[in-house]
């Protein structure tokens, strides 16, 4: 394969193409296999803060210890813990991420330095003005035009912990920018039931209602919505994303109708949620619980490797708006491709026959050998252990913080931008 000017510009066997140039060359040796990079479709990078952070607590207790901290954050802390997680999706095999957290230049800083994709945004929660906020997310993503790895992503947190006026019209400015817009929906059987209560509608509904269902709206979670709801997104050309580890985690239940989804033709992401709520951003690790998970509640086999595969590579280059072809190995896609060595004991007996199995069922990050982005190696053997070292410095910083501010608990959530929050 050929990568030219961050584009794939060849792929094939025998002797390159007349002409070609060499530049870094990648030699795959008998176990080194090369596939599409994957996304990660959902994130809240920053959160690695709070990795193994009262795991063990129910959703809303776990809530109010995340939100003690979450107010007391600053933004050198919230980039020092992006970095983290930026290193872990670089070394991991995972070439972009779409965020959704406080101090978005933060994260945006860490995907720029590591050499990532990320669209990232200011997402919009709490007691806020909801067109200043929508407003102040607008600016933001005017800041990133033309930077080629990093762009904008409207992220409203959700329909019960926003401002409805900012879901309409973030949505609104999102189809008109070509920028996804990003939201948790239909997570909990509770969303479901004050949607229902309030608006007499479902969630999916809600957002239907609204304007906010269209080919850049990306749903994440939709554990609990309903047949009709579903025909509303595949209409609208919307996105689903799965989080299946953080559902099962907090106890959300629920099922993601993957297979009904995909065979419609809605567009399936996968994403790992934040680093507190998973714990890991390893997406092949999310991928083979999808699976795993899909099957559990069908009682059946329907989902297998290939649906989760392409989720995690087309389906989450496709919610976050990527460059055309992002996620698949072809002259013309972005030369995003991470190649995994499978020469472990536990991924052997490999064969031609099998490597989406070993792909799937038996690998994970750690068997990244390789990450290269745009046709740039953002993760090589060379690299690894000045990466390890880096990424334990940053975690003593974010011991050092958790230290300082003690613990507590917070009944509020935060509210974001500040500089929208009616508070001040
Ligand atoms: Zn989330």
């Amino acid at each position: 394969m050929l990568v030219e000017d961050g584009v794939v510009s060849w792929v094939g066997s025998g002797p390159l193409p007349a002409g070609a140039r060499t530049g870094y060359v990648v030699d795959c040796g008998r176990w080194g296999v090369a596939i599409p990079c994957l996304y990660n479709a959902h994130t809240h990078a920053a959160m690695s803060l709070l990795r193994g952070f009262h795991d063990e607590d129910e959703l809303h207790v776990w809530l109010g210890r995340m939100w003690y901290v979450e107010k007391r954050l600053d933004e050198e802390t919230a980039y020092a813990a992006s970095k983290l997680s930026a290193i872990e999706m670089a070394i991991g095999g995972t070439c972009g991420f779409m965020d959704m957290y406080f101090f978005p230049e933060a994260a945006a800083r860490a995907a720029r330095e590591l050499g990532l994709r990320a669209r990232v945004g200011p997402v919009i929660m709490g007691d806020v003005d909801p067109l200043r906020a929508v407003e102040e997310a607008d600016r933001f993503a005017s800041r990133l035009l033309g930077d080629p790895l990093v762009g904008p992503v409207f992220n409203v947190h959700s329909i019960y912990a926003s401002p409805l006026e900012a879901v309409e019209e973030a949505a609104r400015r999102a189809l008109e920018k070509r920028v996804p817009f990003h939201i948790h929906a239909s997570e909990t059987r509770r969303e479901v039931y004050e949607a229902k209560k309030r608006y007499s509608v479902f969630p999916v509904e809600l957002l239907h209602r609204l304007g906010a269902l269209h080919r850049y709206s990306v749903l994440v979670h939709m554990g609990w919505a309903a047949s009709w709801e579903l025909e509303l997104v595949r209409e609208a050309g919307a996105s689903m994303v799965h989080c299946p580890a953080s559902n099962m985690k907090l106890a959300t239940a629920g099922h993601f109708p993957l297979y009904e989804a995909q065979e419609s033709g809605i567009n399936v992401a996968l994403g790992t949620d934040g680093p507190a709520s998973n714990n890991t951003l390893d997406m092949l690790r999310e991928a083979r619980l999808a699976v795993l998970l899909q099957r559990h509640s069908y009682w059946d086999t329907r989902v297998g490797a290939r649906h989760v595969l392409r989720a995690a590579t087309e389906g989450s280059a496709r919610a976050m708006a990527l460059p055309r072809g992002a996620g698949r190995l072809e002259p013309g896609a972005p030369g995003d491709l991470a190649v995994l060595d499978l020469s472990r004991p536990g991924l052997q007996p490999v064969r031609s026959d099998n490597l989406l199995s070993a792909i799937v069922y038996a690998a994970s990050a750690t068997d990244t050998a390789y990450t290269v982005v745009a046709g740039r190696p953002v993760y090589t053997p060379e690299q690894r252990q000045r990466l390890i070292e880096e990424a334990e410095e940053l975690a003593e910083r974010l011991n050092r913080f958790l230290e300082k501010i003690g613990e507590g608990a917070d009944t509020t959530p935060p509210c974001s931008p500040r500089a929208a929050c009616r508070g001040d």
